[in-house]
């Protein structure tokens, strides 16, 4: 069966990173954090791995545990 792979995104928090930025000024030195969308699955939180097929679904899960995967032909997400 093929499947469409979806992982979670490693590079993020759920679509968005946390930037350190800091420096100084008249008040001394100053830190902040920024969140911004993540890059690397432009803010979605899941990266799309590719099209594969497998024979079953457990055999897709012991190659990608945390996946999402949608069968192409009942399109159901597991
Ligand atoms: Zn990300």
């Amino acid at each position: 069966m093929e499947y469409d792979i979806h992982i979670e995104c490693a590079a993020c928090d759920c679509g968005m990173t946390e930037t350190q930025v800091g420096g100084v000024n008249a008040n001394g030195q100053w830190t902040e954090y920024r969140e911004s969308k993540c890059h690397e699955c432009d803010g979605s939180g899941i990266v799309y791995v590719g099209r594969e097929v497998y024979d079953s679904l457990a055999d897709l899960k012991a190659d990608y545990p945390e996946s999402f995967a949608q069968n192409l032909v009942t399109k159901e997400w597991n």
